[in-house]
């Protein structure tokens, strides 16, 4: 039976071999086992089902919550001659009805269809009287209220579902790996433990890199001069952000693209094509775009603002390098990022309870972005993955790690700081505090009386907030879950106050480098400019500064 999939692998995908976790899905599959793959973005889900659909008999369905993506894999397949065909609301009713009639004449090995033709009945009616290979959920963490993107109407097709009773297995994929969301769809779909397979979630060929404290529009432009003619996707939190960031891109002569929902429909979908396409190089981007998108070459992800969860985070770092070529994935971090997610949770129109779950995942982000340690590391043990205890050696904070440092006494300072604080304030105000801050709120709430007051004066607030970030981010200091987290000492702290622990701290000083770089690119801007005006103007260059003025104007740019 292996021997029969493997040949299909061969000679229809010219592949050579099974990544990890495929074979076994399959083997489930064809034993008509209802079966749940875990795997990474672009870990190779959808030959999960491919190989099996054209191995049984009868027709595959494969549910898939984005209409937009269909087309494109539609033509995939019947690229490689396969015949496959999808079924939505972007087709006329009589065109639906012409394929519906193919679907039931047996035309297709693959039909993709989206959740809303499940209440339909004439579709269900026809999927009774066919012969089924599987049925597939793409994305399938949409039916989980737990997942980062719950659908509802993705979820009531389970119900549906359980209207045909020719389907001789459910195969479900997803990228989701927290543990809620896995036993949430095993109920669902009554999917045994014996047939979920997970797969380690290490990327190998992905290098992270966490960025602080550099202007992000300069960053990206001296990133985008490295990396001329690759093809990458830059994340924003905003539409606003995407718009103007695009806008900036083209004007520095880069080919680049923007997506999000506040664009037509027509505009979306001229910019996704001129994205595969490689017509433009950059695409500009909010969370909108993305989902089960298949562009192999995709060199870089950068997220010009930290996203809400590590699951949002991963699956978009995820699209970079699914052709296995060494790609990077870049977050540019600012302590606003972390303001406007508690803004957008506290908006949701979720309950307590959910907001509550919303900040923890929050702060496991938080935490992403200030830790010391390997960031794939960090990545694989939030999603349960335990296979690897080796620091990477690609990601920012491996690479960067110069010295380490003994910053036990500092943190037993902070540590008694916060215990002394009443465990009842947030990290600015124990930055404040070990700060000795003249801020009137100390005075309010006498803190300025304790003991611990001043006690790390020669600190500026800015490095007494990152140290405790760090701390936190380490474990050796906890937060309660809310808006407005306090800070919570906890065994580790414990420990690290009794002396029976040390605190390591890694020094990532910035390379001066990059400072001057910043420097040169304002003045070349500047330059520019006044050259392009002197031209226009018709006056002489004489009009035009020296680079000694240029020099003096940098102390008015604001960092
Ligand atoms: P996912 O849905 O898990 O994000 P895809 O199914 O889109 O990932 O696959 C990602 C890429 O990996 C695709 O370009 C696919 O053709 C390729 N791929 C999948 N399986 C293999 C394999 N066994 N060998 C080589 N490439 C593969
Ligand atoms: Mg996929
Ligand atoms: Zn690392």
């Amino acid at each position: 039976m292996m021997g029969q999939a493997e040949a299909i692998l061969n000679t229809y995908f010219g592949y050579e071999s099974f990544r990890s976790g495929q074979q076994q899905t399959i083997e489930h599959i064809m034993q008509e086992n209802n079966t749940l793959a875990v795997m990474p973005t672009g870990g190779g889900k959808s030959l999960c089902y491919q190989i099996p659909g054209m191995a049984l008999d009868g027709t595959a369905i494969i549910i898939s919550p984005l209409i937009s993506l269909m087309k494109d894999q539609v033509d995939a397949l019947q690229a490689l001659g396969i015949p496959a065909t999808y079924i939505n609301s972007t087709l006329t009713p009589g065109e639906q009805q012409a394929r519906l009639a193919a679907i039931e004449a047996g035309e297709y090995q693959f039909v993709y269809a989206a959740p809303e033709r499940f209440e339909s009945s004439a579709f269900i009616s026809v999927m009774k009287r066919i012969p089924i290979s599987l049925a597939a959920f793409d994305e399938a963490h949409c039916i989980s209220q737990w997942g980062h993107d719950f659908r509802p109407s993705y979820r009531s097709i389970v119900t549906s579902l359980k209207q045909i009773p020719n389907i001789p297995a459910v195969i479900a994929l997803t990228a989701t790996a927290t543990e809620e969301v896995i036993a949430d769809i095993q109920t669902l779909l009554q999917i045994q433990d014996d047939h979920v397979v997970k797969t380690g979630f290490e990327r190998k060929n992905l290098s992270f890199h966490v960025v602080k404290g550099k202007h992000k529009q300069t960053y990206v432009r001296s990133f985008m001069k490295e990396h001329q003619d690759e093809s990458g996707i830059i994340y924003t939190a905003t539409r606003k952000q995407a718009d103007a960031l695009q806008e900036q891109l083209v004007k520095w002569g880069i080919p680049a693209a923007k997506y999000h929902a506040g664009l037509s429909e027509e505009d979306r979908k001229a910019a996704q094509s001129a994205f595969i396409h490689d017509e433009k190089t950059v695409m500009i981007a909010t969370n909108a775009f993305g989902m089960g998108i298949d562009k192999s070459n995709v060199r870089f992800i950068i997220h010009y603002a930290m996203p809400m969860t590590m699951e949002a985070y991963y699956q978009e770092a995820g699209r970079a390098g699914r052709d296995g070529e060494h790609s990077d994935c870049i977050l540019l971090f600012s302590p606003q990022d972390v303001q406007l997610q508690k803004f957008l949770i506290e908006q949701s129109l979720m309950d307590d309870d959910a907001k509550q779950g919303e900040y923890r995942k929050l702060q496991a982000m938080i935490n992403y972005c200030h830790t010391h340690s390997c960031l794939t590391s960090y990545i694989l043990d939030y999603f349960g993955d335990t296979s690897n205890y080796e620091p990477c050696g690609r990601c920012s904070n491996c690479q960067h790690r110069r010295e380490r440092v003994d910053i036990t006494e500092e943190a037993q300072m902070i540590l008694s700081c916060v215990k002394r604080m009443g465990e009842r304030f947030g990290i600015t105000m124990t930055a404040k505090v070990l700060k000795g801050s003249n801020d009137s709120r100390l005075r309010s709430f006498r803190l300025h009386t304790l003991s611990t007051y001043g006690i790390l004066s020669a600190y500026t607030e800015k490095d007494l907030t990152e140290r405790i970030h760090f701390l936190v981010a380490e474990q050796l200091l906890g937060t309660a879950d809310g808006k407005y987290p306090t800070l919570q000492l906890n065994q580790n702290s414990v420990d690290v106050l009794k002396g029976k622990r040390t605190v390591w701290m890694y020094t990532t000083p910035i390379p001066a480098a990059e400072e001057t770089d910043y420097r040169e690119d304002l003045f070349a801007a500047l330059r520019d400019h006044r050259k392009k005006i002197a031209d226009e103007e018709g006056v002489p260059p004489y009009v035009l500064f020296s680079d000694a003025t240029l020099k003096e104007f940098s102390r008015y740019f604001p960092e």
